[in-house]
């Protein structure tokens, strides 16, 4: 294998440009000409990792296979590229100044006054090489956070700059901006993107790539003048029009040959310009489907749908591979209640209970448990999700009034959820729940069983409260089945109704582990049910 080749993805004019989407695409492009490639991403904020922030701040934490705590843009890099990422593709200043910080501590840096320059960005080059080091990626892009000309990024491009001078062709930028359309002048406009670019010039980097976002088509007049305003060669300068689904990015980004002039670029060889067939096949079902599932998700922070990115994706992957449009509504768990339950949820052909924190909201899925379970619908609780069908099950099935989990209530009689022993001494609350992937051994007749078609899976968590084993038994007696176990320490991961279409719970986190080839089973399992709930 040749040396690896190191590609920076900086934003400019505004954020919510769609960067993660756009570094997924090239990603994606790169590895269906049979690169080996892996995409990271730097966030600029002094948080350790998104583990102890709130949905509302930066949407859903996304949990890598070893653990981490990460941005939710890691769910679009294993979406698209179908492997999956560890701690090291995703960086906060919060982790680059701790592990600078604890060295100097030790002693490492000899005396020596420690600076951001060339201490700080030091330790994130590391990051960046440590990737490629291992000489297992061609390619490794990076996603810098922010908005160039923020205070917080500036040591990230700075370290962009200096990489790009160390690297020589090994290293590229691509810089993507904002052209906005003025409606009342009916045009759209440069200047932003003029002054995006010189703001990065000014900070020592010349972009190779432009990526426009622009909500409509630009002309080639538009992409000339970007070029000529940019030191940008006009073939480089390519446009990413907004789309009906994301997973068209690529497709589009192929067609102005993005891929190839980044090969160019680096000084490799250019070849055949991959198909993509299964991609194309992807959506070609997804835009042929006629018919629509409606699946409702109850949570809490339905105001900010990122909050629930990849559980909607997921979704999303599951319908189409079922010839399914989806047909996704959100309701308030808080808004939820006795006299309004059967309105908000009348017509759904399947019900998912989200995942959560925190007593706000939770009594409203309950209500919303006990509806779906007398009304028979396939209904799918995830982590807080399964919990609370455990919860709504012991109180009115098994007649433990106020039956909780102690999350909710420490005082609760009937602790049906309760803290691990291990967990009980934890005063830390970041990085401290039981994070990552874990074997799950599935017993044989459920429904879980049959949509993994194996005994043994492997499942991500984030959660610190369990199924208490103490009441497994009387769960049993009652219909509610443990069919799903952890094979080291016992602990529940699965629960399922059998005398009901398709009730469901698990503990672990099947939605990161869906992608566009490799829809999760257990998601495919619940959209068949719901399908065929619809049918009647
Ligand atoms: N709050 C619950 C726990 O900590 C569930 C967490 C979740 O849904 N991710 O166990």
């Amino acid at each position: 294998m040749t040396e690896t080749k190191y590609i920076f993805v900086t934003g400019g004019v505004v954020s919510s440009l769609g960067k993660g989407i756009v570094s997924a695409s090239l990603g994606k492009l790169l590895q269906a000409r049979g690169y080996n490639v892996t995409i990271q991403k730097f966030d600029p904020y002094i948080n350790i990792d998104p583990g102890t922030l709130n949905p509302y701040e930066h949407g859903e934490c996304y949990v890598t296979v070893d653990g981490h705590e990460a941005d939710l843009d890691l769910g679009h890099y294993e979406r698209f590229l179908n492997i999956p990422t560890t701690r090291a593709n995703n960086i906060t200043t919060g982790r680059i100044y701790q592990n600078v910080i604890n060295k100097e501590r030790k002693g490492d840096y000899l005396g020596k006054t420690v600076q951001v320059v060339p201490h700080i960005t030091d330790e994130i080059k590391r990051n960046v090489k440590l990737l490629g080091s291992k000489n297992q990626f061609d390619f490794v892009i990076t996603e810098i956070g922010g908005t160039v000309g923020d205070i917080e990024s500036l040591p990230f491009i700075e370290s962009v700059r200096q990489l790009r001078w160390e690297l020589g062709q090994n290293a590229l930028c691509v810089h993507l901006t904002y052209v906005p359309y003025i409606a009342a002048a009916k045009e759209v406009k440069t200047k932003p993107t003029q002054h995006s670019v010189k703001q990065l010039q000014e900070l020592g980097i010349q972009p190779d790539v432009l990526v426009l976002r622009t909500e409509r088509m630009l002309s080639n007049e538009i992409r000339r003048k970007v070029a000529l305003f940019c030191n940008v060669a006009e073939s480089a300068v390519v446009q990413s029009v907004d789309a009906s689904t994301i997973y068209e990015v690529p497709l589009m980004l192929q067609q102005q040959g993005m891929d190839s002039i980044v090969l160019r670029k680096m000084g490799m060889e250019v070849g055949e310009t991959p198909e993509m067939k299964p991609w194309r096949e992807f959506l070609d079902k997804k835009s042929n489907a006629k018919d629509s599932v409606r699946i409702a998700l109850v949570g809490k922070y339905v105001e900010l749908q990122d909050a629930y990115k990849s559980i909607s994706e997921s979704l999303m992957h599951a319908a189409t591979y079922n010839n399914h449009k989806l047909d996704l509504r959100y309701v308030h768990s808080e808004k939820v209640t006795a006299e309004n339950v059967a309105s908000l949820l009348d017509g759904m052909d399947g019900v998912v209970i989200a995942p959560g924190f925190g007593q706000r909201g939770v009594e409203g899925k309950f209500i919303a448990l006990k509806y779906c379970r007398e009304n028979n619908l396939p209904t799918f609780g995830i982590c807080l999700g399964m919990q609370s069908m455990v919860i709504e099950y012991a109180r009115d099935v098994l007649g433990l009034k106020d039956a909780n989990s102690t999350e909710m209530n420490v005082k609760t009689p009937y602790k049906v959820i309760d803290l691990m022993e291990e967990q009980k001494s934890v005063t830390n609350l970041g990085g401290s729940m039981r994070l990552g992937s874990y074997d799950c051994k599935l017993f044989k007749n459920s429904l879980a069983y049959e949509a993994y078609g194996k005994e043994l899976i492997q499942e991500r968590h984030r959660h610190r409260f369990e199924f208490n084993n103490e009441y497994r038994e009387q769960f049993e007696e009652n219909g509610m089945r443990c069919v799903g176990i952890n094979p080291e320490t016992g602990l529940v991961e699965v629960v399922e109704v059998p005398s009901l279409k398709w009730y469901v719970g698990v503990q672990f986190h099947p939605e990161y582990n869906s992608t566009v080839l490799k829809p999760n089973p257990i998601f495919m399992s619940f959209m068949k049910a719901a399908i065929d709930n619809k049918k009647g």
